[in-house]
């Protein structure tokens, strides 16, 4: 495999995502440790349109989320949620990140409820482990914040303490997930969109009580 091949995916899921209307706005963020050198990762860009999203759009950051090349170009906002994940996960080789209508309104109604159980649909058999549908999967909800070293360290406590899912909800903002590979985050990513859209029309659905 070429040191670039997890970039190129990357890239092509960029794409896949903002067609999916996942990234509106230039929000999200994505990217991949690198092949060689487990404490480097590649990440997008502040503030790009991810209709455009090329790979001139990811940037080398260090595990501190410094620059190292372009060493002048700021990357996301959200860059220490990612170097907390890597260094919580050294199996993990992708971090995926998407704002959608679905999480954000899920997330804020259960975000005192500080978790989100997901519908006993076939789909949950898109998460890694998870090998029938009758599993209770719970995914973490955490109250959003722009202080993002902080919200990392808060999440990171809860993580310690183990997760049924490779993924995370921040209250009214979004959803990271992430994986083995770009195609294994991916995989999460539109499982749980779609069991979120799920949960959302089921609701939307039933006859008030
Ligand atoms: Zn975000």
């Amino acid at each position: 495999m070429s040191v670039l091949t997890p970039l190129a995916e990357l890239v092509s899921t960029v794409q896949f995502l903002h067609q999916k209307g996942w990234a509106p706005a230039t929000s999200s963020n994505y990217s991949v440790r690198h092949p060689l050198d487990p404490n480097q990762y590649w990440i997008s860009m502040s503030g790009i349109d991810k209709a455009q999203f090329g790979l001139q759009h990811l940037m080398l950051i260090d595990a501190t989320g410094r620059a190292i090349a372009p060493a002048d170009a700021w990357p996301s906002a959200e860059t220490l949620l990612h170097t907390m994940l890597y260094r919580l996960y050294p199996d993990v080789h992708c971090v995926l990140h998407t704002h959608t209508i679905f999480n954000s309104v899920l997330s804020y109604e259960h975000q005192y409820d500080r978790r989100l159980r997901l519908p006993k649909f076939e789909l949950l058999k898109g998460i890694p482990g998870v090998g029938t549908h009758e599993a209770e999967i719970y995914i973490p909800v955490f109250a959003n914040s722009q202080d993002i070293a902080q919200l990392a360290d808060k999440v990171e406590v809860v993580l310690k303490q183990g997760t049924e899912a490779p993924a995370l909800l921040l209250a009214g903002h979004g959803l990271y997930s992430w994986g083995a590979s770009v195609a294994e985050a991916k995989r999460v990513i539109e499982t749980l969109e779609f069991l979120f859209e799920s949960m959302y029309r089921l609701k939307a659905y039933m006859p008030p009580e």
